[in-house]
Formats: structure tokens, sequence, C-alpha cells
């Protein structure tokens, strides 16, 4: 249905083409009688681009149409116009070109720099915990705030004075009851002197800049202190 009707369009489209050709030629041999006189060139330009502002009743379409003189400065408009139109094309097409290219640039730096943040080695953070409260129940008022990045950390803690030796879990919470663990990591002690301390990878990069908690929790006694801690952007 859609194929017949689209052939005989394109025959109709032939014979329109055919009888335009015939009167094109005739015009242009002087054939044609046109009444009126020659438009201007911006009527001519106007006409040459089909602009929707012509009116077709304008008796200076029929001139232009019968007028060796206006038929070929309409052609040589109609060529201009065309080169012009396919100019604009390929310098759009190159504008596209290049704004790909431009965008895949971005896009692959963009993925070579995560890739690069990925594989770089987690910075290396330390939290001396040695003064700080080591009863439980305490205010945790009086301890200084703990400052990290919000990174892939390389976390040793010295943990504060008395603390056992032993394996540990390392957590930054949300709150101060161990919930929304944001990252943890278990990890057994090392003394420097008489110092136990801990040291934990922790990936901090998904958490949001605000007041978080670290808490270490003896895998024995399973008591958790909690210190606050802040995490920087
Ligand atoms: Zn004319």
């Amino acid at each position: 249905m859609r194929l017949s009707w689209r052939r005989s369009s394109d025959a109709e489209n032939r014979l329109e083409k055919w009888v335009a050709q015939q009167l094109q030629r005739r015009v242009l041999a002087g054939e044609t009688t046109p009444s009126g006189p020659c438009p201007d060139e911006e009527f001519l330009r106007a006409l040459a681009r089909r602009s929707n502002s012509i009116d077709l009743l304008d008796p200076r379409v029929d001139h232009a149409a019968t007028c060796p003189n206006c038929m070929n400065r309409l052609l040589a408009l109609r060529r201009e116009y065309q080169s012009q139109r396919r100019k604009l094309a390929w310098a759009l097409a190159g504008a596209a070109c290049v704004i790909l290219v431009a965008g895949l640039f971005a896009w692959s730096r963009y993925e070579s720099r995560q890739q690069m943040l990925a594989q770089a080695p987690p910075i290396p953070e330390l939290v001396d915990l040695w003064n700080a409260a080591t009863y439980r129940g305490q205010q945790l008022g009086q301890l200084q705030s703990v400052l990290l990045p919000a990174a892939r950390i390389h976390l040793t803690i010295i943990l504060p004075r008395f603390s056992q030796a032993g394996q540990y879990l390392v957590a930054v919470t949300r709150d101060q009851n161990g919930n929304g663990v944001v990252a943890e990591g278990a990890t057994a002690t090392t003394a420097s002197g008489t110092r136990e301390r801990v040291t934990v990878d922790l990936d901090l990069r998904t958490a949001k800049a605000g007041a978080y908690f670290l808490s270490t929790t003896h895998e024995q006694d399973q008591a958790a202190y909690y210190y606050p801690l802040r995490i920087e952007k």
C-alpha cells in the first residue's frame, strides 16, 4: 500500500520535474513574455530559498517564472544556496565530530583518572588515642575530634593506654551505637614500645563529609569504644 503510494508519488515528482524543466528551457530560450518589471534581488533570493514569506499569488512570482533574466538569476542563487547548505552541513558534521572527539577524550581522561585514583595507594593516617578515655561510658567531650579524608586510607591507631593486645575490629560508623557502618576492617595489634597499635585499610571514598564515630572493638571482650570523628571531602 505504502510502497505503491510512494511509487506513484515518485512518478508525480518526476513528471513535475520534467514539466518544470520544459518550462525552464522555454523561459531561458526567451519563448515566454514576462509581465511587469523584474523584482529586486532580495525577492529573488527569498524565492530561491523557497522562503515561507513568499506569497505564490504575488505577480512578481509569475514574472520570475517567465522572465529569462530572473530565471537565470534564480538558478544561480539556487546553486549558491544549495552549496551554502552543503557547506553548513559539512561544518555542522565537522563540529559534531570535534564535540564527539573532545567528549571521548574527556571521558577517557576521566576514566584513567578514576583508575589512577582506584589504584593509588591509600593515604597513610595516624590517630593517636593514647591519652583518650579508656573507661566505657566516659564522656567523649574532652577528646579532640579525629579528622580523616573521604578517601582510601591506611589507618594506624595508637590504642588508648592500658588497651589489651589481640584482634580488633575497627569501624567508622554514623552513631555511637555502631549503626550506619561506613567502613570496617579487622586487624591485630602490634606493639611499639609499650603502646599497642592497630593498622587497617578503610575505604571512606563514598562517605559524605560530616560527623561520624571511629570505633575499636576488642575481639575477646566485645567492648566497643567510640571516638568522635569528622570526615572531610
Ligand atoms: Zn525579470
